[in-house]
C-alpha cells in the first residue's frame, strides 16, 4: 500500500466507498458484530498501563499534515486507543454504573450515526422529533401515570413539553434546576423575569437574599455544578449530614427554614432515588411534603434508580416520586442505553415554558421544535435507542433484569457477612453495596487500627485494579456504626447482567489474596498480637 495523499478523489472515496472486505476495518467490523466480548478480550489488555506511559502515544499537538489511509488509521486505533481502554464487559468489572450493552445496539448505533440527525429542530430531524416526545412521553407515565387524555393533549403539543431528553443526568439536573429558578424568580409586574433581567434583579425584585438548593451529604456533584451555572454560587449548595445514607425530612425541614430565615429563599429541595455512592433512596414520600410546607420545587434525582420503577416488586422502593415536580432518569445507567441518554421529566408540562427560547431562523414560536426548551443545541437521536430498547425489552423485560440485579446484590451482601475477614458496611437498598476487608482479628473501633483498615483497602483496590481481572471501585463514608469519621470502603454495582455468583466469590477470594500480602495486613496482625498479651498479661 502507497501513501495516502490529499486530493479530492482521495476524499470523495473517503466519503462514500465502504473499505474493502479484507481491510482492517471491515475485519474490526466483523469481529464485533460476530462477538463482541471476545473482541474486546483480545483487544483490550487487562494490564494495566500506567497513564503516563499511556500518554507518551499522545503528545502530538498538530493536526496531521497529509492523510492517511483508512485502514492504515484503524490500526492505530486498536494498538493505541482500543487496547487501553476499559472493558467494560467484563462481568468481574463491577466497580461503576457502566455495563455490558445488548448486542442490538450495535447495527442500531451504525444506523443512527449514519443518519446524522439533528434533534435541535424538526428541519434536521423529521420523525425523530415525535419519536423523542413519545419516549419522553413513556418515563413521564413511568413516574407520574396520568390519564389517558392528559397524555393525548400534552404527548405532541407546540405549546408545553413533558421533559428533555439531554446528554446524561448533570444535565437533566441542570435542566430541572432551571426551570425551578425561572419559575421562583418568574416575571412579575414590572419585573421581566430571571431570564431577562438576570439574578441580581430577580433577587431584588423578590427581596431574597440569596437562594439555594438542598440535598443529603449524598447528592451528586451535578448538583453543585449546577448552583455555579444557574449563579446561585457552591456555597449555595446546602448539604445535610446522613450516618443513615438517607436524607432525613426533619433535618431537611429545620435547614430549609433556618436558611429561609436568614432573608434566603430555598430554591429546591433534591431527593435521590438511588445515591451514587451507596445507592440508598430519600424518603420520597416524607420529602415531597417538606417542599411543599417550605413552599420550594421539590426535584427527584433518579438517575440511576429510576429505571426500578420498571419492576412491581421493587418500585415501592421509590414511593413518593410521583410528587416531585421534576424527575431526571439516566438510560444510559440502568436502562442498558448507550452512554449519552439522560432525561428530565416535569409534572407539569407548562414548566418546560420557563425555559422556552426563540430564535428567528429556527425554533420559531409556535413551532415543535425541542431545542426551544432544551439546554443543549445539536443533539444526536439517541432517543432512539431509548426507543429501541423500551420496544425489545419491555417493561417485563426491564423487571427482569432489575429484580435480578437487585437479588444478586442481596446474595453478595450476604455472602459478605458470612466471611469473617470481610465487613458489610452498607447493605444494598437496590443493586449497589459497600463493605470492605476486615480482618476478624481487628478491632475496628479502635482509632489506630481504623487507620490501618483505610490503608489496607486502599492498598487491596488499587492492585486488584492493577492486576486487571476484576474491577471494584472505592469511596469514602461517614456511617452510623463508626461515627462521623469517613472509612475506606469498597463499592460495588451489580449493573452487568452477565455477572454470575461464582464471579463474586472469585473477587472477594482475590481480594483476601491480596490483603494478606500487605504490609498493613502484618502490622493489623502484630497490634492485635500484642493487645492480646497485654489483656493476659
Ligand atoms: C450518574 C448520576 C448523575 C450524573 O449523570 P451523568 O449521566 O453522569 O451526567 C447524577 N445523579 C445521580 C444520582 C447519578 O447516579
Amino acid at each position: 500500500m502507497g501513501k495516502a495523499t490529499a486530493s479530492l478523489e482521495h476524499l470523495f472515496r473517503v466519503f462514500t466507498k465502504p473499505e474493502g472486505k479484507d481491510s482492517k476495518l471491515a475485519q474490526i467490523e466483523e469481529h464485533l458484530s460476530d462477538n463482541l466480548s471476545d473482541f474486546l478480550s483480545q483487544h483490550v489488555v487487562t494490564k494495566a498501563k500506567s497513564l503516563e506511559e499511556i500518554e507518551q502515544n499522545f503528545q502530538d499537538y498538530k493536526v496531521p499534515e497529509s492523510p492517511e489511509f483508512v485502514t492504515k488509521h484503524a490500526e492505530v486505533l486498536l494498538e493505541k486507543v482500543v487496547s487501553h481502554s476499559v472493558n467494560t464487559y467484563a462481568p468481574t468489572f463491577i466497580g461503576h454504573m457502566t455495563s455490558a450493552l445488548p448486542y442490538f445496539h450495535l447495527p442500531l448505533a451504525k444506523l443512527l450515526v449514519g443518519l446524522n440527525q439533528n434533534l435541535v429542530k424538526i428541519e434536521t430531524s423529521k420523525a425523530f422529533t415525535p419519536l423523542e416526545r413519545q419516549v419522553i412521553g413513556m418515563l413521564h407515565e413511568l413516574v407520574y401515570s396520568q390519564s389517558e387524555d392528559f397524555y393525548k393533549s400534552h404527548l405532541h403539543s407546540a405549546k408545553q413539553s413533558l421533559g428533555a431528553f439531554c446528554s446524561g443526568g448533570t444535565v437533566a439536573n441542570i435542566t430541572a434546576l432551571w426551570v425551578a429558578r425561572n419559575k421562583a424568580l418568574a416575571p412579575n409586574g414590572k419585573f421581566r423575569g430571571v431570564a431577562q433581567q438576570g439574578l441580581a434583579a430577580g433577587l431584588k425584585h423578590y427581596g431574597y437574599e440569596s437562594m439555594g438548593i438542598l440535598s443529603s451529604k449524598r447528592g451528586h456533584y451535578s448538583l453543585s455544578k449546577a448552583v455555579d451555572v444557574l449563579g446561585l454560587g457552591r456555597e449555595q449548595m446546602l448539604t445535610i449530614d446522613c450516618l443513615t445514607q438517607r436524607l432525613s425530612p426533619e433535618k431537611a425541614l429545620a435547614a430549609g427554614r433556618e436558611f429561609e430565615q436568614r432573608g434566603n429563599k430555598l430554591l429546591a429541595l433534591v431527593g435521590i432515588a438511588g445515591t451514587t455512592e451507596t445507592g440508598h433512596v430519600d424518603p420520597l414520600d416524607e420529602l415531597a411534603d417538606v417542599a411543599k410546607e417550605l413552599n420550594c420545587h421539590f426535584h427527584v434525582d433518579a438517575a440511576w434508580g429510576g429505571a426500578t420503577l420498571f419492576s412491581q416488586r421493587y418500585k415501592d422502593k421509590l414511593k413518593g416520586i410521583q410528587k416531585a415536580d421534576s424527575v431526571t432518569l439516566d438510560a444510559h445507567k440502568q436502562m442498558y442505553v448507550p452512554m449519552g441518554a439522560g432525561m428530565v421529566v416535569f409534572k407539569n408540562p407548562e414548566d418546560s415554558n420557563a425555559v422556552r427560547h426563540h430564535a428567528q431562523y429556527i425554533l420559531r414560536a409556535g413551532s415543535k421544535d425541542l431545542g426551544a426548551t432544551t439546554l443543549e443545541g445539536s443533539r444526536n437521536g439517541m432517543a432512539m435507542m431509548v426507543y429501541a430498547s423500551f420496544n425489545i425489552f419491555g417493561r417485563q423485560g426491564y423487571e427482569l433484569l432489575i429484580d435480578q440485579s437487585i437479588e444478586k446484590a442481596h446474595a453478595f451482601a450476604q455472602l459478605i457477612e458470612e466471611h469473617e475477614d470481610f465487613e458489610l458496611i452498607t447493605a444494598p437498598t437496590l443493586s449497589l453495596l459497600t463493605y470492605r476487608v476486615k480482618p476478624s482479628f481487628v478491632d475496628a473501633h479502635c482509632s489506630k487500627q481504623s487507620e490501618l483498615l483505610d490503608k489496607l483497602n486502599v492498598a487491596v483496590q488499587k492492585q486488584q485494579r492493577e492486576a486487571g481481572k476484576s474491577f471494584v471501585s472505592r469511596t469514602r463514608l461517614a456511617v452510623e456504626k463508626y461515627g462521623l469519621n469517613p472509612l475506606t470502603v469498597f463499592r460495588v454495582v451489580l449493573a452487568n447482567p452477565l455477572t454470575t455468583e461464582q464471579d463474586l466469590i472469585n473477587i472477594l477470594q482475590e481480594q483476601l489474596q491480596i490483603a494478606k500480602l500487605t504490609k498493613s495486613w502484618k502490622e493489623l496482625e502484630d497490634q492485635a498480637l500484642a493487645q492480646l498479651k497485654r489483656s493476659v498479661g
